[in-house]
């Protein structure tokens, strides 16, 4: 057995601050790239019935290029042409999912992006026929649109209900003109806003959301709880708050330091809350966390039952399919499941799912350790070497008996469980059971970005 180095370990807690790693993935990225989308869906779809799904629909389109977004994949065109293209992927798709013997029902559904209403108001009423003809939505399914301010109009908002969607999302991030204008952002005003939210709800809507974002360059201290003060009185709201995930040249972290920048952050969403509070509103979410959401005090009025909203839940083990270049599909539960949602044909129709059972058994293993570990701070090796065809304490030796004798990790028979005391440490020293080379990779790629 090797000795883990003291110098790997201030590695991995460098790389966690570096790349803001304190929420674990739920997924990892395999080097196999050979399976097709259809061949990645079908095992999806073939779940038992009564397992219902979740849906991601993604329109990997925007308008504009905001320079904090991860999720930008290329620029509509006035004409109108790359939508189309898109659309007709899409539908197609659909069409071959609606062709099946049997509608899968799905439970929370998110059409997102990229900017779906660069569709036109046509365009949205086609894709949510082609939805509608692919899946059956249980009674109480949320079903959210998200909506750019910039190209939200009546005609799409009735389009979108007229489709059966029940929840509408609006991209606003900021009210300060200049920390927009430095994003890259056209500038919407609150009043156009609050008049947008005016005609969702009668149009019948009656969840609406605003999204919002801490830790955007030009941030001041009480820059979030204005936005949060100019939208508070609105009936049907909830307001969500993520936190930025800055590069290196983020102007907060790269002053004061990324531990530094997320208890500031945390601080802003505080102040925030102590707004939303005073409306009477509550929040859920931890102030420290990537996100936040404030809402009416009313009791069960916003179930969270959308999954891509809430993926780094453990406790949600319903599974999300994702149809469309921006999206990701995966299984919650033993058998981790991941498709890259990045790539390099722009907004062509493709994507891949790697299952871990085609991951090597080394990566297997690490997955089924680390989702075991985030889903409930314990992780069972029988079981896992059951599963995996290896032992957990053969494909990670040094690793495991540095966690056992660091006393980060408690060991009874075989099984394995986080010392309550040590979960600030586990924040990184849970990379010690990363596949080998996703550390490497993720590095690589924040620094591409
Ligand atoms: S924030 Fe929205 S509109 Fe801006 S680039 Fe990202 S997905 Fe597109």
């Amino acid at each position: 057995m090797t000795a883990v180095s003291s110098q790997r370990i201030a590695e991995l807690r460098s790389v966690t601050e570096r790349l803001n790693l304190h929420v674990p993935p739920s997924y990892f990225v395999s080097a196999s790239s050979s399976e097709p989308y259809e061949e990645a869906v079908d095992p999806l779809m073939d779940r038992p019935e009564g397992e219902p799904l979740n849906l991601y629909v993604g329109v990997p389109l925007c308008e504009e290029h905001c320079s904090f977004c991860m999720y930008f994949y290329g620029l509509a065109d006035e004409e109108g042409t790359r939508a189309e293209e898109c659309l007709r992927g899409l539908e197609g798709f659909l069409e071959r999912i609606a062709s099946r013997d049997q509608r899968h029902l799905i439970s929370g559904s998110y059409i997102g992006g990229g900017t779906p209403t660069v569709m036109s108001a046509s365009q949205i009423r086609r894709l949510l026929a082609a939805v509608n003809r692919a899946f059956a939505f249980e009674p109480p399914a949320q079903r959210t649109f998200e909506m750019s301010p910039r190209s939200a109009t009546p005609e799409k908002i009735d389009a979108i209900v007229a489709g059966g969607c029940n929840r509408v999302s609006f991209g606003v991030q900021s009210f300060d003109r200049a920390i927009v204008a430095r994003a890259g952002r056209t500038w919407a005003d609150p009043a156009s806003i609050r008049a947008l939210i005016g005609r969702c709800r009668a149009a019948g809507l009656t969840e609406i959301n605003v999204d919002l974002m801490t830790g955007l360059d030009g941030e001041e201290d009480r820059t979030l709880a204005d936005a949060v003060e100019a939208m508070v009185g609105e009936a049907d709201l909830t307001i969500s708050i993520y936190r930025y995930r800055p590069g290196r040249s983020a102007e907060l972290a790269a002053r004061n330091g990324m531990s530094e920048y997320v208890s500031r952050c945390a601080e802003r969403v505080s102040a925030a809350a102590g707004v939303a509070v005073r409306h009477g509103w509550r929040s859920s979410g931890r102030f420290d966390g990537e996100h936040v959401r404030f809402m009416p005090a009313r009791p069960n009025r916003w179930p969270e039952r959308n999954l891509y909203e809430t993926r780094y839940r453990p406790g949600l083990r319903n599974s999300l399919i994702g149809v469309g270049v921006a999206a990701r599909s995966f299984l919650r539960d033993e058998r981790m499941v991941h498709c890259q949602h990045r790539n390099s044909a722009g907004y062509e129709l493709c994507g891949r799912l790697v299952e871990v059972e085609r991951c090597d058994q080394v990566s297997r293993v690490s997955a089924a350790l680390v989702n075991a570990f985030f889903r409930g701070e314990a992780a069972d090796a029988a079981l896992i070497e059951a599963q995996c065809g290896l032992a957990p304490e053969e494909a990670f030796a040094d690793e495991l008996g540095y966690l056992v004798g660091e006393g980060v990790l408690g060991c009874a028979g075989r099984r394995y469980a986080v010392e309550p005391s040590c979960r600030a440490r586990w924040a990184s020293l849970d990379k010690l059971l990363y596949p080998p080379d996703w550390l490497r990779q993720r590095s690589e790629a924040a620094r591409l970005r």
